[in-house]
């Protein structure tokens, strides 16, 4: 059974960057105002994630990380939407089959924290009261210790590193209300910093440089017609000046960091056609759809998505931010 449950493990969390996105979805959850990641070795020899959230209770512990154990009661509910990030109690479960888990979290009102390490599902020992701040730290240690052949595919760690610090650049441009950060083990400066701020731009700014924020529009859009194709889009997109050589998409449906190869496509298309020389734009855009016409695959690694009446969303996506890049060029 441990070798099934393994297999199904490693079908969760791919890559060190899976684990990464997991963790810190939790900590968003848990009303964090600020994350801190440190990576070692790509994310093979350690994951680090601490937050400032609401914490786990004690009683809590020790389901913790049996698999489909959830706080997230609407997640079960909200299957067949992406209302509410998490994939039912699955991502903590699938962590410790992989690698070692510690959790150190200390809940409101506790004069001192717990910690408690994992391995297949269940506790190592019983909780162990430690000295904690505010929040929930999660370390996975060696991931895929147990799985040879995956640690051989990942032997490129800037590589991996990387996917991490993207990842963390766009949780940091969509949660502006956040301040994140990302560092490797030991180095003194971050590679993703951002402070918690109410202007989207200085976001924007702080990750991907004044070079990129300095040459973005803003575009909106509500929709309230209660047909089926009802929507709400903002966003920021680059104009005539920004001449990049390949496009950076920054997408998140109902708060969900997603991909839409199609509608990065057809943004890609619009731009091609009315500022041809910098057809290669930066776009963050935030849109917000009736759960029910977004159909996030099965597979819970997957971030691609594709929608109901995906056609008709991609094409009033289109007429907006042709329209702005006209408007910009008169
Ligand atoms: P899910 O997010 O789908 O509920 P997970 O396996 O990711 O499943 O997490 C299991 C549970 O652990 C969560 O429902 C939550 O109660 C708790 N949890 C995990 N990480 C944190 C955190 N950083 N802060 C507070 N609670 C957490
Ligand atoms: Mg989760």
């Amino acid at each position: 059974e441990a070798v099934v449950n393994r297999i199904a493990a490693g079908e969760v969390i791919q890559r060190p960057v899976s684990v990464v996105k997991e963790l810190v979805e939790n900590c968003l959850d848990a009303d964090s105002t600020s994350i801190n990641v440190v990576v070692k070795d790509g994310g093979l020899k350690l994951i680090q994630v601490s937050d400032d959230g609401h914490g786990i209770r004690y009683k809590d512990l020790p389901i913790l990380c049996e698999r489909h154990t959830t706080s997230k009661l609407s997640a079960f509910e909200d299957l067949h939407c992406i209302k509410s990030m998490g994939f039912r109690g699955e991502a903590l479960a699938s962590m410790t089959y992989v690698g070692h888990v510690t959790v150190t979290t200390i809940t409101q009102g506790q004069l001192h924290g717990y910690r408690v390490s994992y391995r297949d599902g269940v506790m190592e020992h019983e909780p162990k009261a430690c000295a904690a701040v505010k929040g929930t730290q999660i370390m996975v240690e060696n991931l895929f210790y147990n799985m040879t052949a995956r640690r051989k595919t990942l032997q490129n760690s800037a590589d991996d590193y990387s996917k991490i610090v993207d990842l963390l650049s766009r949780f940091g441009v969509h949660h502006i209300n956040v301040s994140f950060s990302c560092r490797k083990h030991g180095a003194s400066r971050p590679d993703v910093h951002t402070v918690a701020t109410t202007s989207r731009l200085d976001a924007i700014r702080s990750v991907y440089g004044i070079s990129v924020a300095r040459n973005l529009m803003k575009v909106e859009e509500k929709d309230n017609d209660p047909s089926s194709s009802v929507f709400e889009m903002s966003g920021f997109i680059s104009n005539a000046n920004y001449v990049a050589k390949k496009i950076t998409m920054v997408l998140f449906i109902n708060e969900r960091l997603v991909e839409c190869s199609a509608l990065k496509r057809a943004i890609e298309i619009v731009y091609a056609a009315t500022l041809p020389k910098a057809s290669k734009p930066f776009i963050y855009m935030s849109i917000v759809l009736p759960p029910e016409h977004v159909d996030v695959n099965v597979h819970p690694t997957k971030r691609e998505v594709s929608l109901l009446n995906q056609e008709v969303i991609i094409e009033k996506i289109q007429l907006v931010v042709e329209s702005r890049l006209r408007n910009s060029n008169e």
